[in-house]
């Protein structure tokens, strides 16, 4: 009997959340990618719970970036039973070193807060401990780009720069049978050329089939160029009012190319020069990480900025906030300033505190630079919400609500489309994946008049092969 390829779409099947797809190949399995679904706390609680396989049986884990939407969920795997290593960059195995950890406190906190609010009424425990934490990270085996590995007999695997956050990668399975090669390529989070900081995503020799994301299938950034004068208009804007400005951005990734915006706009004086505060002791251990890497970093965009500005994260009006009590300090501060925050989509974080206070007072701006996905207080607010529920109380908006998504570390439609344009020959399948149904399906056109590709949009669960 021949052994055949296939591959089940177990998260991130037309939603933006909780990245999960399960190979098989003969009598093995792995997983690409592991994440956690972040939405309605009882939904999330039930799907990061249950794999539809058995932890046990797997045969490797193979992990894109860092993202929790793409790692998060590895402790949850390896405390049901998962036995084996976890391959990913070294980058990525750094990242999700604190990233992991603090996911764990964050979790624990959650469940103590809920015990001390609602007494008496049962609370889910946390989905996994410090301890599960430590065990996953002693399996970490760490890869460089570009030198393929082993994952067992007859699959091949490597990497490439996706260019989207730190360590960030593309990944090729190369599956042999006898003399016969088959190729699968996974996006993961592409990421986009001409940025700041990281390198452009880099292309692969072609491949058979095609997982690809599609978060902004459906839209185009504005040039970054645009996006500066955009922002500096809104810090300028909510300044002059004595206002602070408040920035919900993922700790890993945003936060350290908004700062050396920042940076660079008040150095070159497009805004005012005003403190600026990164609460987030996960923001300064992930830029602590940034700074470790310049290998990692375009060479042309990194050394013009060093030489204009110095150091692109560590400057003096920029302040790294560290404990709980300096974070609520800032509440007090009669000045205005810049404040980012984590989490990106206002799930959790210390955002929510700054929110609290801010939000009813009309000087401020809540500025809006990621992605808001549906379900979350982010998307609430986004769209408009008058009125939200923050720690289970009503607060009334009087802040201005802004977005920009130049500063998305997505690639837009037709930076998507070019990517995959560039591959030769051409993928004869393509799978897209971490998108909702609408982009998906702008996408899914777009790419079948633009390469030929049979296109799918796989469904939770539903299972393809892929060479039989
Ligand atoms: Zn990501």
């Amino acid at each position: 009997m021949t052994s055949r390829l296939a591959i089940a779409f177990q998260g991130a099947a037309r939603t933006v959340t909780g990245s999960r797809h399960r190979m098989s190949f003969g009598d093995r399995s792995w997983l690409f990618d592991c994440g956690l679904y972040q939405g309605h706390r009882e939904e999330a609680d039930r799907i990061n719970r249950s794999f539809a396989f058995e932890p046990a049986e797997l045969d490797g884990v193979v992990i894109s970036h860092a993202h929790l939407d793409h790692s998060g969920n590895l402790p949850t795997l390896v405390a049901q039973g998962y036995p084996g290593q976890i391959h990913v960059t070294t980058a990525t195995g750094e990242l999700c070193s604190f990233m992991l950890a603090d996911s764990a406190f964050l979790q624990e906190r959650d469940v103590s807060h809920l015990h001390r609010h609602h007494p008496g009424k049962p609370v889910r425990p946390p989905l996994y401990t410090p301890a599960d934490v430590e065990q996953t990270l002693t399996r970490f085996q760490a890869h460089e780009y570009h030198r393929p590995w082993e994952l067992f007999e007859g699959v091949q695997v490597q990497y490439y720069d996706a260019g989207h956050i730190l360590g960030s990668a593309l990944t090729v399975f190369e599956v042999a049978r006898g003399a016969e090669r088959f190729r699968l390529g996974m996006s993961g989070d592409l990421g986009r050329p001409r940025r700041r900081i990281l390198r452009d995503p880099e292309s692969f020799p072609g491949v058979d089939a095609l997982v690809l994301e599609s978060t902004y299938g459906d839209r185009l950034h504005s040039p970054s160029a645009d996006t500066e004068k955009r922002l500096s208009e809104i810090v300028k804007r909510t300044l002059e009012r004595g206002g602070r400005m408040l920035v919900p951005a993922f700790a890993v990734g945003r936060t350290q190319e908004l700062a050396a915006t920042l940076h660079d706009l008040t150095e070159r004086g497009a805004i005012p020069s005003v403190p600026i505060f990164v609460d987030s002791p996960l923001a300064r251990e992930a830029t602590a990480a940034y700074t470790r890497h310049p290998e990692c970093f375009d060479a042309e965009t990194a050394v013009a900025f060093r030489e204009r500005h110095g150091e692109p994260f560590g400057f003096a009006r920029l302040r790294y906030v560290a404990s709980p009590e300096e974070s609520r300090a800032l509440n007090d501060r009669r000045d205005p300033c810049i404040i980012v925050a984590a989490s990106g989509m206002c799930e959790g974080g210390r955002i929510l505190h700054h929110l609290r206070h801010g939000l009813p007072d009309p000087r401020n701006t809540v500025l809006f630079v990621g992605f808001q996905a549906e379900g979350t207080l982010g998307r609430r607010l986004r769209d408009g919400a008058e009125s939200v529920n923050i720690f289970g109380d009503p607060v009334k908006r009087g802040a201005d609500v802004a977005a920009l998504d130049g500063f998305s570390a997505h690639a837009d439609q037709a930076e998507l489309v070019g990517w995959v344009r560039a591959l030769k020959p051409a993928p004869r399948r393509v799978f897209l994946v971490h998108g909702e149904p609408g982009p998906a399906e702008v996408l899914a056109g777009r790419l079948r008049e633009a390469v030929g590709a049979e296109v799918h949009l796989p469904a939770l669960g539903e299972e393809f092969a892929l060479w039989n």
